[in-house]
């Protein structure tokens, strides 16, 4: 069985998910070939699909209990058992934070109109809802207005830039292109180093073919760009990352094997 819990020095990560599925590759990144995705060991089952999760990390850090992003909330999505089983007490939770506003990321924000977390207070990058706020955006992302409007209403909202402090240990990363906004979070505690990738990879084999974007990302230059840019940078310190949409339980390091960069899952 995996481990869901990793430590980093004195921060503790905690994986958790709303649903896991296996999927058609070539439905995500439609510009590449089967043949391209056999070429790197570990992404494709036997039937040439890929997996994906929709993933939520949990940290402890400072004293504070926080969670990052909340999963789609389709029927019977399991996110509400997953804290149950692995001990997240959602009175508890002190900060929800999102990586980005996209529907797999805040779709738990609030049950039946009031907030999942009761006790916590939660933060969005600054970009992202500045975008999805314009009455033109928001008109088309009925997302935004059944799962942060209200947060919004409430006066639970607030919005973090660049270089923000989660806690000392945590701070925000602006990472953008797949959203305009897309914040990473980097964790430095005890000389050990962390980092919460959101959807700047969301598949493994994005080590590999780093240029690569999902139809997903909004700013596919953008994307890329910043893509090469903070695995590089993972690559070079040996950070524990926690990737959202990477194989259940998401944790790993990228590492680079005769000359290539791949994904190495703990
Ligand atoms: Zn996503």
């Amino acid at each position: 069985m995996p481990d869901y819990t990793v430590n980093v020095g004195n921060v503790e990560m905690i994986s958790l998910h709303d649903g896991i599925s296996t999927g058609n590759p070539l439905d995500t990144f439609p510009d590449t070939t089967i043949e391209q995705w056999r070429e790197v060991p570990g992404i494709l089952d036997e039937n040439d699909q890929t997996a994906g999760r929709m993933g939520t990390t949990a940290v402890r850090s400072g004293g504070k209990l926080i969670v990052v992003d909340t999963g789609l909330q389709l029927p019977g999505a399991p996110l509400m058992d997953e804290l149950k089983a692995k001990s997240v007490d959602r009175d508890a939770v002190d900060l929800v934070v999102f990586t980005h506003l996209h529907p797999d990321h805040i779709g738990w924000n609030l049950i039946d109109g009031k907030p999942t977390f009761p006790n916590a207070r939660y933060l969005a990058p600054r970009q992202d809802w500045d975008y999805w706020s314009k009455p033109s955006v928001l008109e088309k992302a009925a997302f935004i207005g059944d799962q942060m409007v209200p947060l919004d209403d409430l006066d639970i909202l607030d919005l973090m830039d660049d270089g923000y402090n989660v806690t000392n240990e945590m701070t925000a990363v602006l990472t953008p292109g797949h959203t305009p906004g897309h914040m990473s979070f980097a964790i430095a505690s005890n000389g050990e180093r962390g980092y919460i990738l959101g959807d700047v990879a969301g598949n493994p084999i994005q080590a590999y073919f780093t240029d690569w974007c999902a139809t997903y990302d909004q700013d596919k230059d953008a994307a890329r760009a910043t893509r090469h840019t903070v695995l590089d940078g993972l690559e070079a310190d040996g950070s524990m990352v926690s990737a959202g949409h990477f194989p259940d339980p998401g944790f790993g390091r990228f590492v680079r094997i005769e000359g290539k960069r791949y994904w190495q899952g703990v």
